[in-house]
């Protein structure tokens, strides 16, 4: 807190005043707003969605890529939704999978 007090970062408003928001606002710094959280938390998704899409993001989809990752016996290497002899990847479920294409035309 010395440190913070006397590196300047201890802000007064231009009245004199200390206010907790700038202060708040300092401590945090200047990040990069992550433009994906905007296509996640939308209101206009349901929030069973919003949660998949959340996971998908974090990469923590039980996918069986990630099953095998953590040492879960995984019985076959099929996809789920096309049962083609292809790992479950995000990259497969999401985009080149046969059946996502086939949802999302
Ligand atoms: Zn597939």
């Amino acid at each position: 807190m010395q440190i913070w007090y006397s590196s300047g970062a201890y802000l007064l408003t231009p009245e004199g005043k200390y206010s907790l928001t700038q202060s708040y606002n300092t401590l945090l710094g200047k990040h990069a707003r992550l433009r994906v959280a905007d296509l996640i938390w939308t209101r206009f998704a349901q929030p069973k969605h919003r949660f998949i899409l959340w996971l998908a993001m974090q990469d923590r989809l039980l996918i069986k890529e990630r099953l095998k990752r953590l040492n879960i016996p995984v019985e076959d290497d099929t996809c789920c939704l096309c049962e083609k002899s292809v790992e479950e990847t995000h990259i497969h479920m999401f985009s080149t999978c046969e059946w996502i294409v086939r949802v999302q035309t």
